[in-house]
């Protein structure tokens, strides 16, 4: 087939699904069309401006960096023209025929499981070119590429499944989109209503944009204007623009520092976390640009992993304008940067924290995984974000939060650590042994309800000096209870032999078997052997990988005080078939209570035997 003729071709099968969802279903919101347009025409002459940096030859270089709209009452058409890089056929083919991206494939998944469609989808998913046949009923694409080498262009569909490819004579650099509109969709060639909406979404777009020949819009980019004369409204609009969300940002830093770098930023925590709508780890969202002029959208390691929930933009005039995406990581001045940028974020927060602490707390609720990702893993700002953790604790009420700070000013003078335990939820912990003796002694114990806690308390250590510890850790050496000093108990040596007869019968269950100081009402209690790994944390390893080794290392304390243990001291001598069944029940118990048992199963059977000799009596 010589090149001239229209070669045809079919959308990829998810194109065609996003576009039966478009024309079908989508009918409030048409006006979206034109921001992802114009974004397109935007994202290009980006592109193009990035180029010129670098490359000497381009197509059409005297032409302007700016977008052209029009539009034709008459032939009830609106074109939105760019100089920016414009597509090659192979591009055309696959930008415009195929979803590229993995947020493509998440719209259909969302739009097929919730059943109804919801608008603020389109954009967000990147679904953002085919959102124009909400309106049209064909669309003519003419481009160049901007290699001088690279041929004029037209793509051609209606939507209904196959689009075109042609030759064409006399394309200027970039692309020109022509929409020719349905009839009931008349109003977008309207010229006052297209001004309406351009002045609504596209108002931060860094290049001119003329409509019918006037520019409309403003260039000064939001970030290097004066803080005093922006209006939270526009910050919003900028926002969503720059971020291409539908909240409203939550928390915002914009500040511009000159020395030791020159630095603007503007900054926004999104209202929700992306990640939790399941849609697994966002790429980084704050760009980078030199002088207005963006140099990568996704920064890859300017900021530390932990922040890329934040969008927004960072400007630096001190960066080499010619600095590639690739270098950018390696050097020392992003880096700098990036640290500068990160210290007065965490600040920010600590300042939102101590002004409006329930406000703070609804951000934490969506956002602690991205803190304690960051205590976890940011090595050079652990100690700060420490500050910014919240728990629950033995000391405040359900659903309020301590920090570690408070959590020092009240610790007991002789106290040199810092406790905690972790269990699905706070009536767990609550009702459990590890925290009778803590409880009974007034000692503090954080309460930890995720997995993900216990690893950020191991990689975290130490917080002011004092050392984090599970309080079910077998090594913790605590005061005997006073009251306990009262009690009837058992003789020194029975208790004695109980201990060894408990541990022999138990064999490979138990790493040891002692005398408990720490228990008042419970009759044993499970504790950690293991200072490294916790149970928990070796489950979640069990999980991660098959052929670990799970045998958890167990030390079990028993309450002398305890009838329970006093007749199992008895019944050991009469009946040692019975009594073994209640001691191997007595460490399920325990097991359990801690949290610890895994597979309760054989507890079933072992429960049954136990019931049945008791029903004979
Ligand atoms: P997104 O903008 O999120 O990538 P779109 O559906 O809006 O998704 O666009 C798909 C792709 O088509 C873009 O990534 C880009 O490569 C290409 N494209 C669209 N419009 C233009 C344009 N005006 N100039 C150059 N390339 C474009
Ligand atoms: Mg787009």
């Amino acid at each position: 087939m010589s090149e001239k003729a229209a070669k045809k071709h079919e959308f990829q099968a998810e194109v065609k699904q996003v576009l039966d969802i478009v024309i079908n279903s989508l009918y409030t919101d048409k006006e979206v069309f034109i921001r992802e347009l114009v974004s397109n025409a935007s994202d290009a002459l980006e592109k193009l401006r990035y180029l010129q940096l670098t490359e000497k030859e381009v197509f059409d270089e005297e032409l302007p960096l700016e977008i052209n709209i029009s539009t034709d009452d008459k032939e009830n058409t609106i074109t939105i023209e760019d100089h920016g890089i414009g597509m090659t056929r192979d591009e055309l083919t696959k930008n415009l025929g195929t979803i590229a991206h993995s947020g493509s494939k998440a719209f259909l998944n969302a739009v097929k499981k919730g059943g109804e469609v919801d608008q603020n989808l389109i954009g967000q998913f990147g679904v953002g070119f085919y959102s124009v046949f909400m309106v049209a009923k064909s669309v003519e694409v003419y481009t160049h590429n901007w290699k001088k080498t690279a041929k004029s262009l037209l793509w051609k569909s209606d939507g209904s499944g196959t689009f075109e490819i042609e030759s064409a004579k006399g394309v200027r650099r970039g692309t020109k989109v022509v929409v020719h509109l349905k009839e009931e969709d008349k109003e977008f060639s309207n010229t006052e209503r297209v001004k309406h909406i351009l002045m609504h979404y596209s108002s931060f777009v860094q290049f001119p944009i003329k409509l019918n020949g006037k520019q409309i819009n403003n260039i000064l980019p939001i970030w290097m204007r004066n803080k005093n004369e922006i209006k939270d409204e526009e910050y919003t609009e900028f926002y969503r623009f720059q971020a291409n969300a539908f909240d409203e940002p939550y928390y915002r830093m914009h500040f511009s520092s000159d020395a030791p770098i020159e630095i603007n930023a503007l900054v926004f925590v999104p209202e929700h976390n992306p990640e939790q709508l399941g849609f697994g780890k966002v790429d980084p969202g704050v760009s980078l640009y030199c002088k207005k002029i963006l140099i990568d959208s996704k920064p890859e390691g300017l900021l530390p992993d932990w922040m890329r929930f934040l969008k927004g933009v960072v400007d630096s005039a001190d960066l080499p304008l010619n600095i590639s995406r690739e270098t950018m990581q390696d050097s020392a001045l992003a880096n700098k940067i990036g640290q500068v940028i990160t210290g007065r974020f965490i600040k920010l927060l600590e300042d939102e924290s101590k002004k409006d602490s329930e406000k703070y707390k609804e951000f934490y609720q969506n956002f602690s995984i991205f803190i304690k990702e960051g205590v976890a893993a940011d090595f050079k700002n652990r100690d700060k974000l420490a500050k910014l953790l919240r728990y629950e604790s033995s000391a405040t009420e359900k659903g309020e939060f301590a920090t570690l700070d408070e959590y020092v000013s009240r610790m007991k003078e002789e106290q040199k650590e810092i406790y905690y335990l972790f269990a699905p939820n706070r009536e767990a912990i609550d009702g459990g042994p590890h925290l009778e003796a803590f409880k009974a002694q007034g000692i503090e114990v954080l309460y930890l309800y995720e997995p993900v806690d216990e690893f950020v308390m191991s990689s975290l250590m130490k917080y002011a000096d004092k050392d984090l510890v599970s309080a079910d850790n077998s090594d913790i050496e605590l005061e005997e209870i006073s009251s306990n000093k009262k009690r009837d108990l058992l003789s020194d040596k029975d208790i004695d032999t109980l201990c060894e007869w408990i541990k022999e019968t138990l064999g490979e269950s138990v790493n040891d078997v002692s005398v408990s100081k720490r228990l008042v009402d419970s009759p044993v209690i499970a504790l950690n052997a293991d200072k490294v790994m916790t149970p928990s944390m070796r489950r979640m390893m069990k999980a991660m990988k098959q052929d670990m080794n799970t045998q958890n290392s167990v030390n079990l304390e028993i309450n002398p005080a305890h009838e329970l243990i006093k007749n199992l001291s008895a019944l050991k001598d009469k009946d040692a078939d019975t009594a073994k069944l209640v001691t191997e029940q007595i460490l399920d118990n325990a097991l359990i209570a801690a949290g610890y048992l895994e597979d309760p199963r054989e507890m079933v059977s072992r429960v049954y035997k136990i019931l049945e000799r008791v029903s004979q009596k």
